[in-house]
């Protein structure tokens, strides 16, 4: 399968390079060149399928003969090795588990893929890869985790100090190995724009190959169309007609991966973003204008994406035509509180714990439902609750207890090294690393 950089779409890659650069010239994000369809008879008999057979058949047309099948079945294999259940919540709702990986977020399902296909690629090469990524929270947890002592690879990640959780924290910085954790004494803006310098700098670009592991890339955003079909494999089972999509969206990655595995013949009936007060595409899809704000810092975290990246791609997916867009897609924007409630009153009506990016998701849904009634539809619950421990605390008054991987992680000691938001001190990091 070939790639175009959606920018300047005579920049046209294969899957490989997309893989290693991660972007294209300008920046912009590449994109497949034909959108393979799902055979009927797998579509409609999913359950007769194996997890890892679905996980297969979704990804080897992306990946075409650039890695041998014995090896991407087993890559893809590695990649979905925990349960995705579909639990229902209530009559109308179900909610799709994606926290059962390593580090309890759905991002490890991206990240294991690409850590895998990028270790292969270079493999015959002799090169050596340093993986560059600043995080809020989650990604760095999944990306520390899936790179994990990943021949060629160095991972280095930057987080802002006291701005992450405990566990987060633990996760980013316990593993040693090839994963380095720099705290940075500044936020999370300040952290990305250290990055970003990075990848522009001459210096550091010619003596190390530098990539980048966030959502754009297609070996992390491709993946992510498995929890759809997986969804699909379940619902088939418990209802007849066709799901709402309801997904918590910050980057919107994730959805457009599902939005993808429609246009290849995925039943679907609706789809939603649910979205934190951070609502550029609720805004859009009311206007037709689509206009970046400055990120507002919500309780659900990872989803305090002020300019979303990977909006491009549903676009491109629907032609750019709106009316088809909006038709196919409705979006909401839901506040702390409105979170806070949700998280309270599904605990105490259904006896379902949500954390904060799942109650955005659910409320959204809700909205959705009584708007458009006689409808089913399901949420994608993006993190375990216990990642999110204070707002979960704030919504329903109890602790929660820590399961017991984490309580392992917990006990391993902490590994950073602190700068300050300064470019020069990353640039002296990177350079004696090499
Ligand atoms: C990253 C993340 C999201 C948002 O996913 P996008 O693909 O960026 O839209 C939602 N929930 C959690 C817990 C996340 O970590």
């Amino acid at each position: 399968m070939n790639y175009y950089n959606i920018k300047d779409k005579e920049e046209i890659v294969d899957f490989k390079t997309a893989t290693i650069k991660g972007q294209g010239k300008e920046k912009g994000l590449f994109y497949p060149e034909s959108i393979p369809q799902f055979g009927k008879d797998f579509i409609e008999n999913l359950s007769e399928f194996s997890n890892e057979e679905i996980a297969y058949l979704c990804m080897k047309d992306f990946v075409g003969d650039e890695i041998p099948s014995d090896i991407l079945k087993e890559i893809v294999f590695e990649t979905i090795n925990f349960d995705i259940p579909l639990k229902k919540i209530n009559d109308n709702i179900y909610s799709l588990e994606l926290f059962h990986g390593p580090t309890l977020a759905f991002k490890d399902v991206g990240a294991r893929f690409m850590s895998r296909c990028l270790s292969y690629f270079l493999k015959n090469e002799n090169k050596k890869v340093t993986v560059l990524v600043a995080t809020s929270g989650d990604t760095g947890g999944a990306v520390a985790n899936g790179f994990y002592k990943t021949e060629n690879i160095n991972v280095v990640i930057l987080y802002p100090k006291n701005r992450v959780s405990k566990v987060q924290e633990k996760q980013l910085t316990a593993l040693g190995e090839n994963i380095s954790a720099l705290e940075v004494n500044g936020s999370f803006d300040d952290c990305q724009q250290l990055v970003k310098q990075a990848f522009l700098d001459e210096k550091i670009n010619s003596e190390l190959f530098l990539t980048s592991a966030n959502s754009i890339n297609v070996a992390r955003w491709l993946p992510q169309q498995i929890y759809y079909l997986l969804a699909l494999k379940q619902w088939q089972k418990l209802e007849n007609k066709k799901p709402i999509i309801c997904v918590p969206s910050g980057n919107f990655g994730n959805i457009c991966a599902g939005i993808l595995a429609y246009f290849r013949g995925l039943p679907a009936e609706h789809f939603i973003a649910a979205c934190n007060e951070n609502d550029v595409i609720p805004n859009y899809l009311q206007t037709g204008k689509l206009e970046p704000q400055k990120t507002i810092a919500t309780l659900s975290n990872a989803m305090d994406v002020g300019n979303p990246s990977n909006f491009v791609r549903i676009l491109e997916l629907f032609g750019h035509q709106f009316e088809e867009l909006k038709n196919k897609i409705s979006a909401y924007s839901i506040n702390n509180e409105k979170t806070l409630q949700t998280i309270k009153e599904v605990y105490e009506n259904y006896d379902y714990l949500l954390e904060p990016h799942g109650a955005v998701a659910c409320s959204a849904l809700n909205q959705y439902l009584k708007e458009n009634p006689n409808r089913k539809g399901l949420i994608l619950e993006t993190a375990h609750p216990i990642k999110f421990p204070d707002a979960v605390e704030k919504a329903i008054n109890i602790k929660n207890k820590l399961p017991e991987s984490l309580s392992e992680l917990m006990k391993k000691e902490k590994k950073s090294i602190e700068i300050r938001p300064d470019f020069e001190e990353l640039k002296r990091f990177l350079l004696n690393k090499n």
